[in-house]
């Protein structure tokens, strides 16, 4: 039996997860599953898995939790200490699939406790990639990617040495606008953004594709997990999805992971690992595809790309004000305050007036200082959106 928790139960990667747990049932004792708004979704399936405790984060939400969970046994808690307290339960195996800079703490209580994190929230890595890294091995575990690409990148590297990497390319959809005329981008809405040609993911991840915001991340991502140069991590669009990375060797060679677009392949590949199991994930048919497509990026349509660039380059805390400064203008365009290409105008704004301040550029990451780091980021994005509105 091994003991598992999930934290983003309730959300996309959090269900596909429960979905190969459900499979297999017999082999794992859920102990924590957490939630956010969703608590009926969250109560349902703490019933299901038997899981010992339940988490919302939000406070105001306890009473909900706990009324529908009467009488299953489950324990219910609330909160973002909640959450903390909850992710320092001793387990075998942590989903971290909460979405955003809220991730990151539970993510390292998880390290520290000793569980194989299984990383789906990138933000993480972003923000705070060495204090991970660092994390887990004075705690002797490891951190599994679930991002596709990421987990693409780490199973082209096996049995490979990463000195003899030159180049690791992710790929990249180009998300709901990339045949759109750039002239129009200011008349996308939200609801247009969230419909991903081939993935099926949460509302923020999806706009994050549209606007190349997710794979700005995922960038940062790569150079992070795999300590790589700037200079040695690059994206290509890449509309068909079959191709999530590529690593370029020394000699020439190149090694793709290939397979259907489903988000099952990378988790199961890290519940499982180091072993493959079957999974129920869609086979390829390559007479069927007929072809694969690449093209490159236009950092005119997707300034993230640029801005990517610049924060790999700078280093420090910059992760963290690049990730807490979309945040914010995510959330202004979700609420129909900003257009859509001035997400990325905001997030230029925020990194030209932090990069100035001094502190932001210290190698010596602490959760305190990223915590810092956030708060001042969404200040000035906040403080620059009303300006703009
Ligand atoms: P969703 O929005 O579908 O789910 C997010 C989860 O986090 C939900 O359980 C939500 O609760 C919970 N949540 C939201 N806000 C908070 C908060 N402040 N504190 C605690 N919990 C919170 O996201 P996804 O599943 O799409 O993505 C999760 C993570 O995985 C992200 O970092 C994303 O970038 C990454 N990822 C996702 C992929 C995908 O295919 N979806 C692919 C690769 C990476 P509730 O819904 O109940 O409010």
């Amino acid at each position: 039996m091994r003991r598992i928790s999930i934290f983003g139960a309730t959300g996309s990667i959090g269900q596909s997860t429960i979905d190969l747990i459900d499979r297999d049932r017999e082999s794992y004792e859920v102990e924590v599953l957490t939630g956010g708004r969703n608590i009926d979704q969250l109560a349902k399936d703490a019933r299901r898995l038997n899981a010992k405790l339940a988490v919302t984060a939000d406070e105001t939400r306890l009473d909900d939790l706990r009324t529908a969970l009467a009488g299953s046994g489950v324990e219910v808690a609330a909160g973002r200490i909640a959450l903390t307290e909850a992710a320092s339960r001793p387990v075998d195996w942590f989903m971290s699939a909460i979405v955003g800079a809220a991730g990151l703490e539970p993510g390292l209580r998880a390290l520290e406790q000793g569980a194989v994190l299984a990383l789906a929230n990138k933000e993480s890595m972003v923000c705070a990639g060495g204090l991970m890294l660092r994390t887990a091995k004075a705690h002797n575990t490891r951190i599994l990617p679930v991002d596709s690409e990421h987990s693409a990148v780490f199973q082209a590297l096996l049995g490979e040495d990463i000195t003899s990497v030159e180049k690791v390319t992710i790929t990249a959809s180009g998300g709901a606008f990339r045949d759109w005329p750039i002239e129009d981008l200011v008349k996308a809405t939200p609801q247009q953004a969230a419909t991903h040609p081939n993935w099926d993911m949460g509302q923020r991840i999806t706009i994050d594709s549209a606007s190349m915001f997710n794979k700005a991340l995922e960038l940062i991502e790569t150079k992070e997990f795999f300590d790589l140069k700037p200079s040695q991590v690059e994206t290509v669009v890449h509309p068909e999805s079959m191709i999530h990375a590529l690593v370029g060797y020394r000699d020439g060679a190149y090694l793709a992971h290939m397979g259907a677009p489903d988000m099952r392949h990378a988790i199961g590949y890290a519940l499982h690992y180091p072993e493959r199991r079957d999974l129920p994930v869609a086979r390829m048919d390559l007479v069927a595809l007929g072809q694969l497509t690449f093209r490159k990026p236009c950092e005119i349509r997707w300034p993230a790309l640029r801005q990517a660039r610049e924060v790999m380059e700078a280093g420090g805390l910059m992760g963290a004000v690049f990730n807490a400064a979309k945040e914010r203008a995510l959330d202004a365009f979700i609420d129909e305050r900003i257009l859509f290409p001035q997400m990325a105008e905001v997030v230029d704004t925020v990194l030209t007036r932090l990069s100035a301040q001094a502190g932001h550029n210290t190698a010596e990451i602490t959760l305190d200082k990223v915590a810092e780091a956030d708060h001042l980021a969404r200040q000035s994005a906040d403080a620059v959106i009303a300006e703009n509105t």
